[in-house]
């Protein structure tokens, strides 16, 4: 049996209606025949949890008139801290007690799932991979009709001329929030590579700037050998592959050899019979 959550019990509510003030709904009589049918209770109780039992009645609760539900310890050791309810029930001024419904609920102390978050919510950037869809919202605020958010009259021009107009484009919204998150990110001027280099991308011949309102911070980086190529970079970002970077010669970090011209080594030929004097060393 897979366990089934139940709606919040019954309780003393203060019920309003929109013609008369507020009343009071009445807490249920605990019905005595309901509330001795604790064995039929426990039969159901256990017909339903097989071979894991039920453990000790934990009590009852009135649901409603002639209603009341019974609470056995679930004994699964896959439940911890669960038990089970079992709601039996009788007709108006019938005796005869019958089971309602046998479920399992969560305790106070239960092990239960974490609770669930819609797929949109748990979305996070990279998590698209491919042949995936995301549609986005019709009413997303980055997005704004397009043309009608063209502020650059020379961008505006060039989409009537090539008859590229697009339906949607970026909202200032969603221009201003994509710059924040690309300006704080690891191709913006507080980047680690940024500052070491030698200069900021607005001064690299491989800038390349964007179009619109974004140019004026933003452009692509076109050179292959950086860590940025492809990607957008702020103009105040930079790397050590700047086109104008400058290599310094490296001093060479051992001193030239030491050679003693003056004195020497006598090494022993083999023929101990020649004498080895200044002449013969070569000395005057
Ligand atoms: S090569 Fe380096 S400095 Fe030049 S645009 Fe790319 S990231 Fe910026």
């Amino acid at each position: 049996m897979s366990p089934q959550r139940q709606s919040s019990p019954a309780r003393p509510v203060t019920a309003r209606t929109t013609s008369g003030p507020a009343r009071r709904t009445r807490t249920p009589a605990v019905d005595p025949a309901c509330a001795e049918a604790v064995d039929l209770a426990r039969e159901a109780a256990e017909e339903t949890a097989g071979a894991a039992g039920i453990g000790e009645h934990l009590g009852m609760r009135a649901e409603a008139d002639r209603v009341v539900t019974h609470y056995f310890e679930c004994l699964d050791l896959a439940y911890r801290g669960w038990r089970w309810a079992v709601t039996v029930t009788r007709a108006a001024r019938a005796r005869v007690v019958t089971v309602s419904e046998c479920v399992l609920l969560p305790g106070d102390d239960a092990m239960l799932a974490p609770q669930w978050v819609p797929w949109l919510e748990r979305l996070r950037p990279g998590d698209l991979g491919p042949g995936d869809l995301l549609p986005t919202a019709p009413d997303d605020v980055r997005l704004a009709p397009g043309f009608t958010q063209v502020d650059d009259s020379t961008d505006r021009a060039a989409q009537w001329e090539l008859g590229i107009g697009r339906v949607r484009v970026l909202s200032r919204e969603g221009r201003d929030e994509a710059a924040t998150r690309w300006y704080e990110g690891v191709a913006g001027p507080r980047a680690p590579i940024a500052a070491s280099a030698p200069a900021q991308c607005s001064t690299c011949g491989f800038f390349v700037p964007l179009a619109g309102e974004l140019r004026q911070i933003f452009g692509a980086c076109a050179n292959e050998y950086a860590p940025d190529d492809g990607r957008v970079v702020s103009a105040d970002h930079g790397c050590g592959a700047h086109s104008e970077a400058v290599s310094i010669p490296a001093a060479s970090e051992h001193n030239p050899p030491v050679i003693d011209e003056l004195g020497y080594e006598v090494v022993p030929t083999g023929d101990d019979t020649v004498p080895l004097d200044d002449e013969a060393l070569g000395h005057s």
